[in-house]
């Protein structure tokens, strides 16, 4: 069975992570989506909430399965029998920043490998950080999120 974790804060999860799972779809068999929970850092969203908000995103896809999880990831993916680790790309930046992480994670477990898919370009500009400063700062960020996510102004 061919399972990838992607992982990622997911603070909120947004229409460019949803994109990135969708176009994984057909390449897994099952695709865990891991939300690292950080017991320095508590995030702006609550992590139940942004729990089930990915549920509720992907209720259509038996493949996807959504857990929290703590510590390494490459130690998640042993535990849950997982060769891969599925990231996305939206420009030059998260190149650079990307490829350290998965030389590191090579290096700590060979055996899991990390695929990386391109966002389509309507995406490329959301980020889970901007998309919290205009939260906070009042502004309407539904036209960034998954239908499934409804956040108050
Ligand atoms: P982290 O907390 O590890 O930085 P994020 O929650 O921000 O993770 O993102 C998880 C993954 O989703 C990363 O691989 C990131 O590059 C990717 N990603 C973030 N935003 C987008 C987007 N708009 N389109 C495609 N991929 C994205």
């Amino acid at each position: 069975m061919k399972t990838a974790v992607f992982p990622g804060s997911f603070d909120p999860f947004t229409l460019g992570h949803e994109s990135i799972v969708r176009k994984a779809l057909p390449l897994f068999d099952r695709i865990i989506v891991a939300i690292g929970a950080n017991s320095m850092k508590s995030g702006t969203f609550d992590l139940e909430k942004r729990t089930q908000w990915i549920k509720e995103t992907f209720a259509d896809c038996p493949s996807v399965d959504v857990v929290q999880f703590q510590g390494l990831t490459v130690d998640f993916c042993q535990k849950n029998e997982a060769q891969f680790i599925l990231r996305g790309l939206r420009n030059p930046n998260d190149y650079q920043y990307e490829s350290s992480i998965a030389q590191m994670n090579q290096a700590m477990n060979s055996e899991v490998t990390s695929v990386f898919l391109i966002c389509d370009p309507e995406y490329a500009a959301i980020s889970s950080t901007i998309v919290r400063e205009v939260f906070k700062n009042g502004g309407n960020v539904s036209q960034f999120l998954p239908k499934a996510i409804q956040l108050d102004a």
